[in-house]
C-alpha cells in the first residue's frame, strides 16, 4: 500500500483547470520531491492532499484513507510543515512547540520537546528563546520538529528548504534521512533542482499536461529537470521519463 495514494486527479478553480489527471504515489520510507514552475499547481496538490480543495475527479488516499470521504481522520495521518511558519513571536521555542503539539492532541512534555529539538538540530538554547530572535531556518526547524514528535505516517512539506543557508539545507537532508529509516513517507515541493536530486528518491515534474517522474539513479541530472521550470511546463518528453497524463 502506497502512504500517498494520489488517483488520477482533476482540479479546477473558477472553471480553470488546475491539475488534469493526475496520478502520484510515495510508499512509506521513500522521499518524493515535487518541482515544477510557479503555478504549476505544486500547491494545491499538497492542499488535495489534505482535503482543503474539492476534487472535480478521482481520489486520494493517505495511510489507506480516502481522503473525501474522512478528511478528518486522513489528516491526522499527516504532518505538514508550510513555507511560511507561523509561530507566535512572543513565546518561547518551548511554549510554541507545547502549544503546537497540545492542540493536535499530542504528547508535550519535556523528554518529548528535548528529543525532537536535538533531532532537528536546535541549539541547546533555544527552547528558552523567545521566537522573535529565531532565524528562519530555527523556526522552520521548529516547525519540523512538531511535526516529527506527531509520528504521522506522512510528512508534506512546501519548499522546506527557501531561506535555509547550505549548512542548514544539509541537516535538513540528513534529518530526511532519518525519517526514511522511520518509514515515513515524505512528499515535498521544492524548487532546489539540485537538493531534490541529493535527497530524493523519486522526483516528479508537474507540467500542464501531467507529470514526469524520475526514479533517483547515478545518471539523473540537473540539466534533465531544468526545462520543467519553464513556465507553461515542457513540450518534449525526456526519453527518460515516464509520463502520467
Ligand atoms: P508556486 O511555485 O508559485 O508556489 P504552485 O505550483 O504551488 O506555484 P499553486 O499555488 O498550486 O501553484 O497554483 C496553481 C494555480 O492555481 C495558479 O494559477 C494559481 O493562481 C491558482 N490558484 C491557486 N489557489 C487558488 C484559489 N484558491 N483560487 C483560484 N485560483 C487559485
Amino acid at each position: 500500500m502506497h502512504a500517498i495514494d494520489i488517483d488520477s486527479i482533476t482540479v479546477q478553480y473558477q472553471n480553470t483547470t488546475i491539475i488534469n489527471g493526475l496520478t502520484l504515489r510515495v510508499k512509506c520510507g521513500e522521499v518524493y520531491a515535487l518541482l515544477g514552475a510557479n503555478g504549476a499547481g505544486k500547491t494545491t496538490t499538497l492542499n488535495s492532499i489534505m482535503g482543503l480543495t474539492s476534487l472535480v475527479a478521482g481520489n486520494i488516499n493517505v495511510a489507506g484513507v480516502n481522503v473525501a470521504n474522512n478528511p478528518i481522520t486522513a489528516r491526522k495521518n499527516i504532518a505538514f510543515v508550510p513555507e511560511n511558519v507561523a509561530l507566535y513571536p512572543h513565546l518561547s521555542g518551548a511554549e510554541n512547540f507545547e502549544y503546537f503539539m497540545r492542540l493536535s492532541g499530542h504528547n508535550a512534555d519535556q523528554n518529548t520537546r528535548a528529543e525532537a529539538f536535538n533531532t532537528v538540530g536546535l541549539p541547546a538554547n533555544a527552547a528558552e528563546q523567545r521566537v522573535s530572535a529565531y532565524s528562519k531556518g530555527m523556526r522552520q526547524k521548529v516547525a519540523l520538529a512538531i511535526a516529527i514528535s506527531r509520528k504521522a505516517p506522512v510528512l508534506l512539506m512546501d519548499e522546506p528548504t527557501s531561506g535555509l543557508d547550505p549548512k542548514a539545507t544539509a541537516e535538513f537532508h540528513a534529518l530526511l534521512s532519518t525519517l526514511k529509516q522511520q518509514d515515513t513517507a515524505i512528499l515535498m515541493v521544492t524548487h532546489d533542482i539540485i537538493g531534490a536530486i541529493a535527497c530524493a528518491d523519486k522526483v516528479g515534474c508537474l507540467t500542464q499536461g501531467g507529470i514526469q517522474e524520475f526514479s533517483q539513479t547515478a545518471d539523473l541530472q540537473l540539466a534533465d529537470l531544468i526545462p520543467y521550470f519553464q513556465h507553461g511546463g515542457m513540450t518534449q518528453i525526456n526519453a527518460g521519463a515516464t509520463e502520467t497524463p
